[in-house]
C-alpha cells in the first residue's frame, strides 16, 4: 500500500533543522583530532619526531625501535582525547573504507589491566580480510593480506577510535587496495618531475602531485529515501516519472541553501575541521536537492584519504539530520547527475606550481614543458584515462548530455591554443638568437597576461586546463579518486621520462643548447597531440563524429572501457613505472568487471521486484476500481453506458497493456540474468549483463512510469520524484 509513502512525507514535513552550536573559530579547531606536526612535537621524542618527518618528506624507513616510541606517543595523545580503540584504516577495492577496531586495553594478569599500543601494532595489522575483493591474488587461505602504516597520511581520532591510514597488501606483495598503486604512482611522478625540473632549477628536490576534488551529492530526507527500495538497495531510483518541475528554471543552482541542508553542511564542516579536512566551499548544485562541497587542495595521497574519509563522515552526520546522502552519479532521471571534478597540479618543494605560468620566460618555458607533456600523456593514453573513471554508475553520466562525454579530450582555451600554434612553427634544429629572443618576449613571455583574461571555461570538456591546474571532470561522484589519480600521475610521469630522454639526446648528439632542445621536442609533441585538443561543444553529435575521424575512443559502457586495462601497452606501462605488476593489473580488471556485473544484477533484481510486486498489484487494484465504476454506469444507463464510460474503458485497456508489457519484460530480464549467471568467463558475463540484461531496464521503467501517470495518486506505492526532490 502507499501507507509508507504518505507516512514518510508526513515525517519529512514535520522536520526542523538541527541547531548547530558553533563556539570556536574554525581555524582554532582545525586539525584538533589529527596527529599532526604540532601534536607530534608535543607527544614524541625528538628522535621519533624526526623519523616520522623524514618518512613523510623523503620516504625513508622507520626503524622498529623508533616505531615503539611513536606508538607510545600516539597512544598517549589518543587517550588524552578520549580514544579507547585503534584501527588500521584502509581502502579495499570494494570502493568504501574498512576498519577493524581493537581496544588499547590489555590484561596483565592478577586481575590487572593497562592501556597498550606497541610499535608492531602501529606498523602492521592482519585483518581477517578474506572477504575483500582480490581478483584471484589471495586465492588460498594461507595467502593472507596485511595492512601497513602509511606515515605520509596522519593518524586521526574519529569518535573514540584512533584511525591509522594504511596500505592493504597480500603477503606476496601485491596491492589489494587503492592506496598502494597511488603511492607508487606519486613516487614515480616525483622522480620523473624532479629530473625535468632540474633543467630549470637545480634546487628542486621534490615534486608533489596536488589534488582538489569537488564532491557533488544529493540530500534526501531519510524517511523518503527509506520508502524507496531502489534507493535503499542501489543508491538510485530505478523508476519514477519526472516531476512537472525539474531544473529548467535554474532556481536551485547557487540559490540560498535550504535551512536543513545548511545545518547539515555546518555540522559536517565542523567535523571536517576537527579531522583536518580543509573544506572551504559549499553551494547548491544544478538539480533540486543537489549540493557540492570542495576543500582547499592538498597533496594527492592525503587528498584522496580525506575524500574517502569525508564520504564516510557525510553518511554518519546525515543520520543526525535525518538525511540520506546519495553519492550515486545519477540518482534521478531527467535532472543532472553528480560528478567529482579532480583538480590536479604539480608543486615543487621550492613552492612553484609547475602548471601555473610564472613571471619570467624561463619559468614559463618550465610551465609549457609540464603543460605540453600532460597534453601528450593524455593524447597517448586517452583510453586508459577513460577506463580509470569507468563504473556502472558513471555510465549513466558520461555522454548523457549534461556531463562530459565518454570521449576524452583536452580543453586549453583560445590563448594557449595560440601559444601552441606559434610554438609549432619553431625552427627544426638550433634556434637563431633572434628567434629565441622573439619567442621569449612575444610567446613564452606573454603567457601570464593572456591567462588572466582566459575566463573561457568550457564546462563540456572532460579534461580542461583552468589557469593553473587541469580539471579532470569526468570522474564520478562515487569514485575513489585514487583510481584516476594513479592513472594520471603514471601516464604523465612516463611522459616526462620520455621527454627527458629525448631532450638529453638532442643535447648530446646534436650538441644543442638546453632550451633549443626543449623547444624542439615540445614542437614535435604539439604536432603529435593535436587529436586530443578540442575546444568545441563536447555534448554535441558533431564532436562524436569528429572524434571518430580523429581515432579517439568512445567507450560508452564500462565493460568496453575497462578492457584497455589489460592491453599489452597498459600492463607494460604500469610495470615499467613500478605502479602495478601484471598480476595486479589483471586482478583489478577482473574485480572491476565483477563489480559491474554485481551492480547490474542487484539493480535487475530490485527493479523486477518493484515492478512486479509493488507496481503491477496497485495497477490491478486501480483497474478493478475502474471496472466497478464501469459496471455501475452500465447498471444505471444500460446499453447507453459507453457514452459515460469510454474514458474508463480506455484506461482499463491502457493499464492492461502496460501490465502485460511489464510482466513479459521482467520475465525476459530474469531469463537473461539466469543465462548470464551461468557464464563462467567474466568478460562475457559482464558483456551480457551490459547488452542483454540492462537494456530491459529501460522498457520496464517506461511502462511503470506510464502507469504512474494513470493510477490514482493515493494508491501509488512509490514515493514520487516531486516528493523526493522538492520536500525538505
Ligand atoms: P571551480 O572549478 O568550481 O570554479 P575552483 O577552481 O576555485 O572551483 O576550485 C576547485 C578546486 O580546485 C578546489 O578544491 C581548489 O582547492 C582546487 N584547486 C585550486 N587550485 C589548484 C591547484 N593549483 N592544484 C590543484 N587543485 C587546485
Ligand atoms: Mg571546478
Amino acid at each position: 500500500m502507499s501507507t509508507l509513502r504518505f507516512y514518510a512525507i508526513k515525517q519529512t514535513l514535520d522536520r526542523k533543522p538541527v541547531v548547530i552550536e558553533e563556539t570556536e573559530r574554525r581555524s582554532a579547531i582545525f586539525g584538533a583530532n589529527v596527529f599532526n606536526e604540532s601534536t607530534m612535537r608535543q607527544f614524541l621524542t625528538k628522535e621519533a619526531f624526526n623519523s616520522v618527518m623524514s618518512a613523510i618528506d623523503n620516504g625513508s624507513k622507520i626503524d622498529r625501535s623508533v616505531a615503539d616510541h611513536i606508538s607510545t606517543g600516539m597512544k598517549e595523545w589518543a587517550i588524552s582525547k578520549g580514544a579507547t580503540h585503534y584501527t588500521h584504516w584502509f581502502q579495499p577495492l570494494t570502493g568504501s573504507t574498512a576498519e577493524k577496531h581493537d581496544a588499547f586495553f590489555e590484561t596483565i594478569g592478577n586481575g590487572l589491566a593497562i592501556e597498550k599500543f606497541g610499535g608492531t601494532q602501529l606498523v602492521q595489522q592482519e585483518p581477517d580480510a578474506s572477504s575483500f575483493p582480490n581478483g584471484g591474488i589471495r586465492n588460498t587461505f594461507e595467502a593472507r593480506g596485511y595492512t601497513a602504516w602509511d606515515p605520509t597520511s596522519p593518524a586521526y581520532i574519529y569518535g573514540t577510535t584512533l584511525c591509522i591510514p594504511t596500505v592493504f597488501v597480500a603477503y606476496t606483495g601485491e596491492a589489494l587496495d587503492y592506496k598502494t598503486p597511488l603511492l607508487r604512482a606519486l613516487y614515480a611522478m616525483d622522480n620523473a618531475a624532479v629530473a625535468v625540473c632540474k633543467y630549470f632549477d637545480k634546487n628542486v628536490k621534490k615534486v608533489n602531485s596536488s589534488l582538489g576534488w569537488e564532491q557533488e551529492y544529493f540530500l534526501i530526507d531519510s524517511a523518503l529515501a527509506a520508502s524507496r527500495p531502489d534507493i535503499v538497495l542501489t543508491g538510485r531510483t530505478l523508476l519514477g516519472h519526472t516531476a512537472a518541475k525539474g531544473q529548467q528554471l535554474d532556481d536551485h543552482y547557487f540559490g540560498s541553501i535550504p535551512a536543513r541542508a545548511l545545518a547539515y553542511m555546518r555540522d559536517l564542516e565542523i567535523e571536517s575541521m576537527l579531522l583536518g579536512i580543509p573544506v572551504k566551499t559549499r553551494h547548491n548544485e544544478v538539480a533540486p536537492n543537489q549540493f557540492e562541497l570542495a576543500p582547499i587542495y592538498e597533496e594527492a595521497n592525503l587528498a584522496v584519504d580525506h575524500n574517502s574519509l569525508l564520504m564516510d563522515v557525510m553518511d554518519k552526520i546525515a543520520d543526525r539530520h535525518n538525511f540520506k546522502v546519495l553519492f550515486h552519479e545519477k540518482p534521478f532521471a531527467g535532472v543532472n547527475g553528480s560528478g567529482k571534478h579532480n583538480n590536479w597540479s604539480l608543486t615543487t618543494d621550492t613552492g612553484i606550481n609547475l602548471l601555473g605560468p610564472g613571471k619570467t620566460p624561463m619559468s614559463n618555458l618550465q610551465f609549457l614543458t609540464f603543460f605540453i607533456n600532460t597534453i601528450k600523456a593524455v593524447n597517448d593514453n586517452e583510453e586508459l584515462l577513460r577506463a580509470a573513471i569507468a563504473s556502472a554508475s558513471n555510465d549513466h553520466r558520461l555522454g548523457a548530455n549534461e556531463a562530459p562525454p565518454a570521449i576524452m579530450s583536452v580543453f586549453i582555451g583560445e590563448q594557449l591554443t595560440n601559444v601552441l600554434n606559434e610554438l609549432e612553427n619553431v625552427t627544426d634544429g638550433k634556434l637563431s638568437p633572434e628567434e629565441k629572443t622573439d619567442l621569449k618576449l612575444n610567446v613564452v613571455g606573454k603567457i601570464p597576461d593572456v591567462l588572466l583574461d582566459n575566463t573561457d571555461r568550457n564546462r563540456t570538456s572532460p579534461f580542461a586546463f583552468t589557469g593553473n591546474k587541469f580539471e579532470f571532470r569526468a570522474v564520478g561522484s562515487t569514485a575513489n579518486c585514487a583510481n584516476p589519480m594513479t592513472v594520471l600521475n603514471t601516464i604523465v610521469a612516463k611522459q616526462l621520462i620520455d621527454f627527458k630522454a629525448e631532450v638529453d639526446k638532442l643535447i648530446k648528439k646534436k650538441e644543442m643548447k638546453k632550451d633549443d632542445a626543449i623547444f624542439n621536442v615540445l614542437r614535435e609533441y604539439i604536432k603529435k597531440s593535436k587529436n586530443i585538443l578540442f575546444e568545441g561543444n563536447g555534448y554535441g553529435d558533431a564532436w562524436e563524429k569528429e572524434a571518430k575521424k580523429r581515432g579517439l575512443s568512445n567507450h560508452r559502457t564500462t565493460p568496453e572501457a575497462l578492457k584497455v586495462k589489460v592491453s599489452e601497452k597498459s600492463i607494460k606501462l604500469f610495470e615499467d613505472m613500478g605502479v602495478m605488476n601484471k598480476i595486479e593489473s589483471e586482478a583489478r580488471y577482473e574485480i572491476e568487471m565483477e563489480e559491474y556485473v554485481l551492480r547490474i544484477q542487484i539493480e535487475g533484481r530490485v527493479l523486477g521486484d518493484i515492478a512486479r510486486n509493488h507496481i503491477v498489484p496497485v495497477a490491478v487494484r486501480y483497474q478493478n476500481i475502474l471496472i466497478e465504476n464501469v459496471k455501475g454506469l452500465k447498471e444505471i444507463y444500460g446499453s447507453e453506458f459507453k457514452k459515460f464510460a469510454q474514458e474508463q474503458l480506455n484506461l482499463i485497456e491502457d493499464i492492461s497493456g502496460h501490465i502485460s508489457s511489464i510482466n513479459s519484460d521482467v520475465t525476459r530480464m530474469t531469463d537473461e540474468r539466469r543465462t548470464a549467471n551461468l557464464i563462467e568467463d567474466f568478460e562475457k558475463k559482464a558483456h551480457d549483463y551490459c547488452f542483454k540484461v540492462k537494456p530491459l531496464f529501460d522498457s520496464i521503467r517506461y511502462h511503470c512510469d506510464k502507469l504512474e501517470l494513470l493510477v490514482d495518486d493515493e494508491l501509488w506505492p512509490m514515493t514520487k520524484y516531486r516528493e523526493l526532490l522538492f520536500t525538505n
